[in-house]
Formats: structure tokens, sequence, C-alpha cells
């Protein structure tokens, strides 16, 4: 059943200061087709570096990614340009990935025409299409990005990403710069786009409260490594990771359940110089010695649903 998407990086090196950053480190992440996998964590935990490696644009350092079952490194130059187009991304901020001087139906319509999926003749046609799709009124093709409202420009953005024919697409804090009113229509676009398109998605979040209505299952983050996987109801009744069970516990609307957990104190330590053992132990409440020097692996909980902390191996859970 594993036909679709990512079997992701073991690690990614990016040279800097003389240091290697280990932005993503032993992850192992699988999206099924017709999914949609919210992907969890504060700033810097590198979900972004993992969300641009399964999207394809950031090739990992070490390990690998599979498109439909096949290395990514291992396609053809044709086949990996097709693989590119089926997988966009949709970004936060529209503005810094719209060009400011091109008009609307240029930014949709420039890839569709590049790729053959549209036929200069019909072009007008087809990019009111995407528009109308992303909830755009096709009269204002003609005008520039910047005369859009954030809302407006995010739908820019996603017309363009439908514009290629996508079946996969990772939305990296696509509604995070938007209003929460603006922020709740376009995630339902995106959830109407999916049952109209059969689209599968990966949602990255710092806000486990977006993910929460939208996802099948969420994966939660921290400093680089998955510390926890489940589908999302159970992440959301049964948080295992106490690094969750903070994270739940600073949504808030979800007010009920704070009163069961302890909410996490302190700086997410550097990147660059991750704590030994449990990166979490300098910031959880549980930590014991063990903590501070070996690192728990992730292990099965429940079916389905997978975590990484020691203190199961003492519940004997
Ligand atoms: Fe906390 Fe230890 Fe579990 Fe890490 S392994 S989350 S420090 S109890
Ligand atoms: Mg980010």
């Amino acid at each position: 059943k594993l036909d679709f998407a990512g079997k992701i990086a073991k690690r990614l090196g990016a040279p800097m200061r003389e240091e290697v950053v280990h932005a993503v480190d032993g992850v192992d992440l699988t999206v099924r087709k017709g999914e949609v996998v919210g992907l969890v964590g504060e700033s810097g935990c590198g979900k972004s570096t993992l969300g641009r490696m399964v999207a394809g644009i950031l090739p990992p350092s070490d390990g690998e990614i599979l498109w439909h079952g096949r290395s990514r490194s291992q396609l053809s130059g044709k086949e990996a340009r097709e693989a590119k187009l089926r997988a966009q991304m949709i970004f936060q901020d529209p503005m810094s990935s719209l060009n400011p001087r091109l008009r609307v139906n240029e930014i949709i319509g420039e890839a569709p025409l590049v790729h053959g999926l549209a036929k200069r003749g019909d072009l007008e046609n087809y990019v009111d299409e995407q528009m109308r799709r992303a909830g755009l009124d096709p009269t204002f093709k003609r005008r520039y990005p910047h005369q859009f409202s954030g809302g407006q420009r995010q739908r820019i953005g996603i017309a363009r990403a439908l514009a290629v024919q996508p079946e996969f697409l990772v939305c990296d804090e696509s509604v995070a710069a938007l209003d929460v009113s603006i922020q709740a229509q376009v995630l339902n676009l995106f959830m109407r786009l999916r049952r109209e398109l059969d689209l599968t998605y990966l949602f990255i979040s710092h806000d486990l409260g977006v993910v929460e209505h939208l996802s099948n299952r969420v994966v939660i983050m921290y400093l680089g490594r998955v510390v926890e996987e489940a589908p999302s109801e159970e992440v959301f009744a049964r948080p295992n990771h106490p690094y969750t069970q903070s994270l739940l516990a600073s949504v808030p609307r979800i007010e009920a359940r704070k009163k069961n957990f302890v909410t996490v104190k302190g700086e997410i330590p550097s990147p660059l110089n991750p704590p030994p053992g449990c990166h979490f132990h300098p910031r959880c409440p549980h930590a014991f010695d063990r903590c501070r020097v070996e690192r728990p692996m992730l292990k099965t909980v429940a079916p389905g649903h997978r975590s990484a902390c020691h203190l199961n191996d003492l519940a004997g859970a």
C-alpha cells in the first residue's frame, strides 16, 4: 500500500561555519496516497528542511527519498522533472514566492505552457479554470500580486501549483501569515481541493491546532528528530511523548486538556549543538538519568502509534 511519496532522508548536512548542521537526523517518514499528514514542531526543528526534501527541492546528503516506490536519485531526467511537477510546495509568504513583475495570468500560466500541459491558444481558459478552483475571480487575472490581499495571494500561489496538475502538495506554514478567519477559508480550500483533485498532503505547521482538523496522521518533530507519530485522533486523545503533551497544553482551543499537562518551559536548544541523549531532556519535566545519555528510539505504543521516550520502558507499556 506504500505506493507513494517519501521515505525520507537519514541525514541532511549543510556546511555552516566549519560545522555541519544536521537539520534532519534519522527521520523515516512515509506519506501514503490520499493521506493528509500533519508535520508539527517548533521553528528550527527541521520540518521545513524535511518538507523540501519530500517535495524534491532539496536532495538529502545521506539517505533517500522514494517517489512511488522508486528512489528520486535514480529517476531519469524526464522522470525526475515529472516527479518534481507532481509534488508542489505552498509556502508561508506568497509575496516572496510570486514574481512581483508578472501579472497573475502570467504567474499561473507560465509552467503549464513550458511543460506542455496547456497550449497557447487554450491558455487563457486554462488559467481561468485554475483561478476558479482556487477561489479567485478570473476577471482580475491581469493584475499584479501586490494588488491582492494576503489571503488572495495565497490563493494565487495555490492556483499556480494546481496549474501543473500536482498529486502531492507540501504546505509549509501555508496559513501562518494569515488572519484567523482567512486561515479557516484557506484550510477549507485545501480540503475541498483534496476531494476534487484526489490530492495528498504533507501539512507542515508549528501549530497543532491548525493540523488537528485536517490531518489523518500527525508526526511530531523536535530538533531534527521525529519524537511521535500517530493517527490524528490518537495524538490528541492520548499523546504519549512529553513534548507532544506540552505542545497540546499550549493549544488554546483544547483548553480542557491543559490541566493534565505541564506546559513546556525554556528555550529551544541550538540545532548546532543539540543536547545529548534525548534532545528534549533539558526541557522535559520527566527527565531522568538515562535521558541525558541515551537516545530514545521510536517504539510502537499502540497500533499505528510510535513514540520515542524512555518512560515507555519504565511503564512496561
Ligand atoms: Fe523526557 Fe526522558 Fe522521555 Fe526524553 S526520554 S521525553 S527526557 S522522559
Ligand atoms: Mg519553517
